[in-house]
């Protein structure tokens, strides 16, 4: 199954039909194009269990492969890079901080991968594709959108994405360059699909200080804030608190660590996100400090579980002290988090979830309704393709595009071959499409 001269194809093996393990595949010209290699967790006895996109279909054919895209630093995007690299071995791309972050997890696991660390707007040819990064706002920094241009055509892959127009980190959502990009010929829209059944408009970042200042100001002891370790803005903007409101600030949790520093070597996080180190905050009068911890989808190893259960090496939680969910659950960690915060309450530690606050404190980083009908409307695309997402997510925003006046919708799923030039069409489970899971040993099994 080779795409020629006239073709040009995208093949999902991850990520199509379901939230996490992203793995695109676009096809020209007998070659290949990844764009991001994302892992998925997957509710199991004794905690979450690892899974990935089985690679099979590309590893057969890695001569054929032009390069791997890193479309920014989420886990369903770059969390199985460092597991499966070594059956491709090919370059990888990305701007600055994605770089940095996988770059960290390559390390980690012995390897020398090449990543070249591209511009946030960047236009790079890639064997026979001309590749060109597009600064989209997401609830990570640099995410970037993929502008893909062939002599057979032209793909617009959005990556995970929202309209943000004071996203507190990084550049924000430009209207004119979207509206822009509408008079280049494009055959299709590759979209996120994650919040087409939610209406409206998503927060912006910044509209969360007010809430979350609230939250923390009235707190009468020490406060811990919960947050998906990755989203830069929210560090931020508890770090703005900590300073506006005299409190200490301290990070619990290595991923936090981890994305702390690619953060700070990328430029981000104002001097301002100054942390102390954990073990002095023992010391330290309760009402003084303010702690970012990990564990917000209550990870059993996480810092947040070890406070909750009286374990963290360094600090012992107490009756008044408040701990608050600046994250959504993400779907199949509903009973992990309620035996965190039963655990919490059994303390008598405050919770505040978005559910119980009277301000905004969690911000998706996803298109909601309205702002997926302006991308269609600004991209004029004649063919939409959605992904990230369950069957019904993709099937809302199929709906939407339709009333957006995009011709043809394409709904699939991993492993069916869309076919977007010269004809549009779906070669429905072209390539086999299973899982890989990680297990305690290192070792990869097919589920
Ligand atoms: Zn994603
Ligand atoms: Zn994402």
């Amino acid at each position: 199954m080779t795409p020629d001269s006239t073709e040009l194809w995208f093949l999902p093996l991850g990520g199509c039909g379901e939230i996490g393990m992203n793995l695109n595949l676009f096809g020209h010209d007998a070659r290949w194009l990844m764009v991001d290699c994302g892992v998925t967790f997957e509710q199991g006895v004794g905690g979450n269990r690892v899974q990935m996109p089985n690679p099979e279909f590309i590893a057969d054919q890695k001569d054929t492969l032009v390069g791997l895209i890193a479309t920014h630093a989420h886990q369903d995007h770059i969390g199985a890079i460092h597991l499966l690299w070594q059956q491709f071995r090919c370059p990888i791309y990305a701007t600055r901080f994605t770089a940095h972050v996988v770059a960290a997890k390559l390390r980690r696991a012995g390897y020398h991968a090449p990543i070249t660390v591209v511009e946030q707007d960047a236009q790079i040819q890639l064997g026979p594709f001309s590749v060109r990064w597009l600064p989209i706002t997401h609830s990570t920094p640099e995410t970037s959108a993929l502008l893909i241009e062939t002599a057979a055509g032209t793909i617009f892959h959005t990556a995970d994405w929202k309209v943000d127009h004071q996203p507190v980190v990084g550049r924000a959502f430009d209207d004119q360059s979207w509206q822009n990009l509408g008079s280049c010929p494009i055959d299709a829209i590759v979209c996120d699909s994650t919040n087409a059944t939610e209406t409206g408009h998503s927060l912006s970042e910044t509209d969360l200080l007010p809430g979350l200042h609230q939250a923390i100001a009235e707190a009468p002891k020490r406060v811990v804030v919960a947050c998906f370790a990755s989203n830069v803005a929210r560090l931020q903007t508890i770090g703005n608190i900590a300073a506006a409101s005299g409190r200490y600030l301290a990070t619990l949790g290595r991923s936090l660590n981890d994305m702390v520093a690619s953060a700070k070597a990328s430029g981000y996080l104002l001097d301002n996100f100054d942390v102390i180190p954990p073990h002095d905050l023992g010391y330290l009068p309760p009402e003084e400090v303010l702690i970012l911890a990990t564990g917000s989808q209550g990870e059993a190893n996480a810092a947040l579980n070890r406070l909750a259960h009286g374990t963290h090496p360094e600090l012992e939680l107490e009756p008044l002290d408040r701990v608050i969910f600046s994250s959504k659950t993400i779907p199949g960690n509903e009973s992990a988090i309620r035996q965190l915060t039963d655990a919490l309450r059994d303390l008598d530690v405050e919770v505040i979830e978005g559910a119980n606050s009277q301000l905004p404190i969690h911000a998706s980083g996803h298109p909601c309704v309205a702002e997926l009908q302006h991308m269609y409307q600004w991209i004029g695309s004649p063919l939409a393709i959605p992904v990230h997402g369950e069957a019904h997510h993709m099937a809302a925003n199929a709906d939407i595009a339709k009333r957006c006046g995009v011709a043809q919708q394409l709904v699939g799923r991993n492993g069916d071959l869309f076919r977007i030039r010269p004809t549009p069409g779906i070669y429905r489970q072209a390539v086999a499409a299973g899982r890989l899971e990680l297990r305690p040993n290192g070792a990869l099994v097919e589920v």
